[in-house]
């Protein structure tokens, strides 16, 4: 990357963002040598303007991100990197500084989740005990689940129609990490049919 940290006082913006949800998670600056830093060690380390420093983000809360990838805007002279974040971004307590009610991704937040809990076998979870069942298992529960959309598409009580839908979500991500997909795949089968 050829960062342009020659216009205006040496600093660029950089845009924080959660690699899983892809929501902003917060903004600040760099000067080359916090570029570096960053690119070396794959946690972020900005400038901070108020302090005059260096200043790696997570110093003292623990909260550190950690670098997924960073991509540079058309002229170089902005950054945006994908984070997993250690804890809350916010100093405030929150996750993003940014109160965005309308932010997509939280069933990519979901995603990430069931695959822990498969992946790490965790016996106590729902999620696992399912899985273990197999594929026959879990596929006959997203029908269980369809069926219920179904019914309750038919009346008009928003609240269980909401709540069936989101039931066949839940089970069909399963499904789909059970046969060894991700919701990505999804996507791309989507796109490929828009032009
Ligand atoms: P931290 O880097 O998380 O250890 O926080 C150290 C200090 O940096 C905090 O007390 C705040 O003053 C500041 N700070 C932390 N996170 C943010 C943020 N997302 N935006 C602005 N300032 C922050
Ligand atoms: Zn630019
Ligand atoms: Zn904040
Ligand atoms: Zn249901």
């Amino acid at each position: 990357m050829n960062l342009n940290f020659k216009k205006g006082d040496g600093l660029i913006p950089v845009i924080i963002q959660n690699n899983t949800t892809s929501k902003v998670l917060m903004l600040g600056y760099m000067n080359a040598e916090a570029y570096q830093k960053t690119a070396e060690e794959g946690i972020v380390t900005f400038y901070s303007r108020s302090k005059n420093r260096l200043w790696t983000k997570g110093e003292t809360s623990g909260n550190q991100l950690t670098v997924v990838s960073m991509t540079e805007d058309c002229d170089s002279d902005c950054l945006l990197i994908s984070v997993t974040p250690l804890g809350p971004t916010c100093h405030m307590g929150t996750e993003s500084c940014f109160a965005d009610r309308s932010a997509k991704g939280y069933i990519y937040q979901l995603e990430k989740t069931i695959t822990q809990r498969i992946d790490q076998c965790e016996k106590d979870s729902y999620t696992y005990s399912l899985f273990e069942r197999g594929i026959n298992k879990v596929a006959q529960k997203v029908g269980e689940e369809a069926v219920e959309v179904v019914i309750e598409a038919k009346d008009n009580n928003d609240e269980l129609f909401l709540n069936e839908v989101a039931d066949l979500t839940y089970h069909l991500i399963v499904l789909l990490k059970a046969k060894g997909f991700t919701l990505g795949d999804i996507e791309t089968v989507l796109r490929a049919r828009s032009k």
